[in-house]
């Protein structure tokens, strides 16, 4: 049974419409990276997933069953949301934004910090500033480690790689393949397409909110019209 199933699904607003008959499955501990242009419907697919926008038709479900409708019922079940644009609370501190992304799983809260402390040293060092003093890396950064405050399954990425320098990049990268090796599974959606397709065991192409191309990783790397279109080839 795969861990995570979009059936079918359909987005609208209005009358524009984002998705048409969308499928994908992935299972734990993959990655399945999602690739296409502005405007494609990648946004649209991850926020389907996390509650975030109502499909007109379809369904997602996670081990087998119906997820419940509520964005924070979601969360409650293991998936987690890490938007594009880092979207972290930018007058709370660092310490607080993690205090946050725990909320919803109040177990161990001082272990829990510890452990995205350990991961990520830049964070306990400024741990007491406000988050919007952070570079747009570290924010990076805690937008993951606030994610992972909940105790994910599944983490579903949007563009964590936008506007950042190349050798952040590449530690986001690294960082994305360490987080699939503790079994989450993970969901990226990158306009990064070479990089994401070499780190995915999945992956399909979304054009006009419609799958045009899927495969594993490396087909879609070797795929003439992927590479033609997105990876510059
Ligand atoms: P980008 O890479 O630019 O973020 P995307 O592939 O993530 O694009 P979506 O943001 O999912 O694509 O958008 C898919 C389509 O739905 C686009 O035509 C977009 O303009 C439209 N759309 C997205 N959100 C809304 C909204 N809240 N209201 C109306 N139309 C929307």
């Amino acid at each position: 049974m795969a861990m995570l199933e979009v059936k079918d699904l359909s987005v609208s607003y209005g009358h524009v419409r984002a998705l048409k008959n969308v499928s994908i499955e992935a299972d734990e501990g993959e990655i399945y990276s999602i690739i296409g242009s502005n405007g494609a419907g990648k946004t649209s697919l991850l926020r389907s997933i996390s509650g975030l926008v109502k499909p007109t038709s379809g369904q997602v479900e996670f081990l087998g069953a119906k997820l419940p409708g509520k964005p924070h019922q979601i969360v409650k079940q293991g998936i987690v949301h890490v938007p594009e644009g880092r979207r972290t609370f930018s007058g709370l501190t660092i310490q607080d934004n993690l205090l946050v992304g725990g909320y919803l799983y109040k177990h161990d809260m001082h272990h829990d910090l510890e452990e995205q402390y350990k991961r990520f040293p830049i964070l306990r060092e400024r741990k007491d500033q406000f988050a919007g003093t952070l570079s747009g890396g570290e924010q990076q950064m805690l937008a993951i480690a606030r994610g992972l405050m909940s105790h994910p399954k599944i983490m579903l990425l949007d563009e964590p790689s936008l506007g950042l320098a190349p050798i952040i990049v590449n530690q986001i990268f690294e960082l994305i393949q360490e987080i699939r090796d503790s079994g989450i599974t993970i969901f990226l959606v990158e306009q990064n397409a070479r990089k994401a397709l070499s780190i995915c065991d999945k992956a399909c192409v979304l054009e006009n909110g419609i799958i045009t191309v899927c495969g594993t990783g490396k087909e879609l790397l070797c795929s003439d019209v992927v590479k033609k279109a997105y990876l510059g080839a």
